[in-house]
């Protein structure tokens, strides 16, 4: 590998670096990068850029690889494969495997099986052991094994005090709390967002101030034990941005994230019972998504994750109030966040790269890769322009269960480099 990329945009944020100019990788390495063209050997590949931009490697902290215990819906070669295709450098494998996240070997198999991977594989622990909610898992050693952040996700931690003694118990080693916010005995049952569609279709709702009510206590917690560090995960509801943006006014350490279908897609996607349409939390109306959208052109939501849920073909092929909850997200992720973020003035071309690659490290406190020489090239070439159509065989995770077939998206993964590797995305 000896490219130059010539007349490409580079952006990085943390750098304020925006430029048009040259971006030159060797071995993984970067040789080169900015305005002036570099004086290079005949053997590099010199590489039009005009359509595309390069920005540090992009960072989903919120990924279901479904291995250990699920092989059948994705592996953690599937899902790294996915992620690399959809165009991440790094993700957060989140606790629901079977066994759950909840101990250091766990912990241990995900590493050695992401080792020498170009995707980073990063772990979310269980806050209590086996996502049961009635004893905190070892939060303590996880940490010290390398877990990046605690949650439940797949549930929510519903006892308050349970998730006060989390709070507690993680305040000397300052960890960060992640929640699925999800008042359970509001939504037992539920088919989807209860409102005016579920009542056509005849389907049990999940009222969104049943995810509101736990982002409310869950902040009330985290303040009154000592101001600590939270993270909402998939927001879906106009309530719980207006929380979690009074949360940040008054100082709290609080960030959120909200997945592409909850800023693309309504509860109007479900008619037809497409179980493609069903996920957790449930695609809610239009008020709701543009709420996200005025809550990410104000940084009151942090971060862009995908909540990637793989489940297969028979598995969805069912009943909708038997189908599983959750789609695939990492190889349309790019795709739905340009098409309706970039290119409707949502949010600017930094701010994009902001929440799909600086915010999600930030949160976590993880080092942010640098568009510098000598730097180990983390790197996601995308072109923002690129018309294309979603094919879900094309997609490499294991299962294809998407809404967006067939979808027309402008803005779409090109190449990532990471760990001294280069992939090409083929979407
Ligand atoms: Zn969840």
């Amino acid at each position: 590998m000896n490219v130059c990329y010539e007349n490409i945009r580079i952006v990085s944020p943390v750098q304020q670096l925006h430029i048009t100019g040259y971006l030159w990788i060797k071995n993984g390495i970067i040789e080169y990068v900015g305005e002036q063209r570099p004086d290079v050997p005949n053997d590099v590949e010199i590489l039009k850029g005009n359509d595309l931009v390069a920005a540090p490697g992009f960072f989903d902290m919120h990924v279901h690889l479904r291995e250990p215990g699920q092989t059948h819906k994705e592996t953690i070669e599937t899902g790294t494969d996915s992620a690399a295709n959809g165009g991440f450098t790094g993700v957060v494998c989140m606790p629901n495997t079977e066994p759950a996240i909840d101990s250091i070997q766990t912990l241990e198999f995900i590493k050695n099986r992401s080792a020498n991977n170009i995707v980073n594989v990063h772990c979310c622990a269980t806050i209590t052991k086996a996502r049961k909610g009635d004893e905190l898992a070892n939060m303590l050693s996880m940490v010290e094994a390398g877990a990046v952040m605690f949650s439940d996700d797949g549930g929510c931690v519903e006892s308050a005090d349970m998730m006060r003694r989390a709070f507690d118990y993680t305040s000397p080693f300052d960890a960060l709390l992640t929640q699925h916010c999800e008042e359970h005995s509001m939504t037992k049952n539920f088919a989807m967002h209860e409102g005016s569609v579920s009542a056509d279709l005849g389907l049990k709702g999940y009222p969104s101030v049943a995810e509101d009510i736990i982002v409310a206590r869950d902040i009330l917690l985290a303040e009154y034990c000592g101001n600590r560090r939270y993270h909402a995960a998939h927001l879906s509801t106009k309530g719980s941005v207006r929380l979690i943006a009074d949360a940040k006014k008054r100082g709290q350490r609080v960030s959120g994230e909200v997945a592409p279908h909850h800023f693309i897609l309504t509860d109007e996607a479900v008619r037809g019972y497409n179980t493609n349409a069903k996920m957790n939390p449930p695609l809610r109306t239009q008020a709701d998504v543009e709420a996200m959208w005025q809550a990410l052109s104000d940084d009151v939501i942090d971060v862009i994750a995908t909540d990637h849920a793989p489940h297969t073909f028979e598995e969805k092929m069912v009943e909708f109030d038997n189908a599983p909850n959750g789609i695939v997200g990492l190889e349309t992720a790019i795709g739905v966040a340009c098409t309706q973020l970039l290119h409707r003035n949502v949010v600017s071309l930094d701010k994009l790269i902001e929440k799909m690659s600086v915010n999600p490290r930030k949160v976590l406190n993880l080092p942010q890769p640098l568009l510098q020489q000598g730097a180990i090239a983390n790197i996601t070439i995308f072109n923002p322009d690129a018309e294309w159509s979603v094919i879900p065989e094309r997609f490499l995770t294991k299962s294809k269960n998407t809404p967006f077939t067939e979808y027309q998206f402008k803005g779409k993964p090109v190449r990532v480099f990471n760990n001294l590797k280069m992939v090409d995305c083929m979407l």
